[in-house]
This record gives C-alpha cells, sequence and structure tokens, in this order.
C-alpha cells in the first residue's frame, strides 16, 4: 500500500480538484481507497459522486450543562470561566446558563459550582462515512458548525481508510488533506509516502510553500510540488519553481489556467472525466506519471 497526501499550505488552490482528477486518472490502472481529510470543508464526495454505505457518529470534546434546578444563581461559574462560555441571567433567561458552541470544556466550572449543578459530557461533534465510488472506497466525515477536535476526527477516517488499503494487493492510497499547516493537516499527514503540495503563483506561494515544506518535512514525508493556475503569473510561477530546485524538491508540473475546471466542477466531475483533452487534464496526466514514479522509488 503507499499512501499519498495533496496538501497546499492555504485555502482555495484547487487542491480538492485536483485529488480527484488524480483518483479519475489513478483509477485507470491501480486500486484506489480514498480518503477525505479535510473534515471541517469536506466536498471531494462532491466531485466523486459516492453512495453511503455506512455512518458512524464522531464523539467530540466535553461541553459542560447547567442543572437550572439546582443552580442557585452564584455566578461562580461565570467568574471562572475563560471562554465567555457562561451566559448570565437576562430578562427572558431566569439563571445562568451555557454557550455550547463557545464552551472549550475545560470543566472549571463543574469543579467551582458550590452546588454541583453542572456537569460535563462528550458530545456527538459529527458523523463518519464509508461510501462507495466508482474509483474506490471513500472514507470521510462531517464535522457539525462550531465543534473541534477535527484532527481526531481526521485519525479516525484516515485510520480506516488505512485499514482497507491494507486489505487490497498494491493499492493506493489517495487523501485529501485540509488547508493550512494545523492540528487536522498533521493528522492527515501521518504515514503518508508522499505529499502533493499544491501551489498557485499568488503573491505568498513561497511563504505559503515554505510553512508546508516545513510541516511535512518535520514528519519524515517527502514532498513534491505542483503549480496550478501556473499561467496566471508566469514571473511568479518561475520564482516558485527556482525555489523548488533550490531546496531540491521534486517539481511535478504546471496546471494552467483552464476553464473546464470550473465547468466540471459545475457538473461534479473530475475535469479529466468532464473533459480528458482539456489542457487541465493533459497536465494533470502527466502529473500523476510523475507521482507514480517517485511513489514506486
Ligand atoms: S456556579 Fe453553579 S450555582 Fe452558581 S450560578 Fe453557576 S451553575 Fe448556578
Ligand atoms: S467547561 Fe470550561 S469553557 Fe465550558 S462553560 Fe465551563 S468553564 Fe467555561
Amino acid at each position: 500500500m503507499k499512501q499519498i497526501v495533496i496538501l497546499s499550505g492555504k485555502g482555495g488552490t484547487g487542491k480538492t480538484s485536483l485529488t480527484a482528477a488524480l483518483a479519475h486518472k489513478a483509477a485507470e490502472r491501480h486500486q484506489l481507497v480514498l480518503a477525505d481529510a479535510d473534515v471541517d470543508a469536506a466536498n471531494l464526495e462532491i466531485l466523486l459522486k459516492p453512495v453511503k454505505t455506512k455512518e458512524f457518529p464522531f464523539t467530540g470534546g466535553y461541553k459542560a450543562d447547567i442543572n437550572i434546578e439546582k443552580c442557585t444563581g452564584c455566578g461562580r461559574c461565570y467568574d471562572v470561566c475563560r471562554f465567555s462560555a457562561v451566559i448570565p441571567p437576562d430578562s427572558s433567561e431566569k439563571t445562568y446558563s451555557i454557550n455550547r458552541i463557545a464552551c472549550e470544556g475545560c470543566n472549571s466550572c463543574v469543579y467551582q459550582c458550590p452546588e454541583n449543578a453542572i456537569t460535563s459530557a462528550r458530545t456527538v461533534a459529527g458523523a463518519w462515512f464509508v461510501s462507495e465510488s466508482v474509483y474506490g472506497t471513500l472514507y470521510h466525515a462531517e464535522m457539525k458548525a462550531g465543534e473541534e477536535n477535527s484532527g481526531k476526527l481526521v485519525t479516525t477516517v484516515k485510520n480506516a481508510a488505512i485499514s482497507k488499503s491494507r486489505e487490497i494487493a498494491e493499492s493506493i492510497l489517495l487523501v485529501d488533506g485540509p488547508p493550512g499547516i494545523g492540528c487536522p493537516v498533521i493528522a492527515a499527514c501521518a504515514g503518508a509516502d508522499l505529499a502533493v503540495i499544491s501551489t498557485e503563483p499568488g503573491v505568498s506561494a513561497i511563504h505559503d510553500l515554505e510553512r508546508i515544506l516545513e510541516t511535512v518535512r518535520h514528519f519524515g514525508i517527502s514532498p513534491a510540488v505542483c503549480i496550478n493556475r501556473s499561467d496566471i503569473n508566469s514571473a511568479k510561477t518561475l520564482e516558485i519553481e527556482d525555489f523548488c530546485k533550490q531546496d531540491g524538491i521534486p517539481l511535478l508540473g504546471r496546471i494552467p489556467y483552464d476553464p473546464n475546471v470550473t465547468r466540471s466542477m459545475s457538473k461534479g466531475l473530475p475535469v479529466n472525466a468532464f473533459d480528458p483533452s482539456s489542457p487541465a487534464s493533459i497536465a494533470i496526466s502527466e502529473i500523476w506519471e510523475e507521482v507514480y514514479s517517485l511513489i514506486r522509488r
């Protein structure tokens, strides 16, 4: 089993479109398993059109709750909460209450309440799914608004996808990672053989690239870079390529700006399923060959 994670130092660089198109290309010759590790904004399913076969609840962190029968309104919980999650009484509310979105589950109020009126319990923060697509089994998830622990949910999704991949000889696990460099990205990277970093020639490209390269290298993962919409700023594209050459990072290729990418998204298809002869589709085919030659080494 080989594992490839697709990342970007920031959102909006075409990471999910690239993942879907790589899946379409790779599935011609390989057995794939797919994971959408961008659990805060999972949208790979829009392009892969899978059918959900299983659903599991995801239990997140602790949330406090006040028993209004026991509460005497002393206000101690309001004083100790460092997250402004305790709401004092107003004309409509007779006693203190908890803003569950703001509550970080630190339990300070639970210990400080003189009446033992506050309890704290883990809550269902989302769900994760197993779905079947024409490209392979997709593992994906959904966080509820305002919930945390997305790193833990990414790990749950990844572990399930890895187990499935290990059942299939010579499978390839394609992981659509979250944007940025935070905890969910680290969880998405775990155990990857290659990090494909999608960048585009914007003003902050090199800075964003440096951040994500530092993150993946810290965890011992080999990076490779492709430049999306490379022709919108040729000077910046050359700058990115120079940066990669000097840093010894493999360049997978350039993907030109191609209106077929947007058209394919509106149809809910990978660009190479929508129009295999479009410039972006041709470039992504070449990028897949580069990716495959790197993971075979
Ligand atoms: S500390 Fe306990 S008794 Fe005091 S206001 Fe808060 S919930 Fe009510
Ligand atoms: S558990 Fe912590 S964050 Fe939540 S309301 Fe109590 S003190 Fe505030």
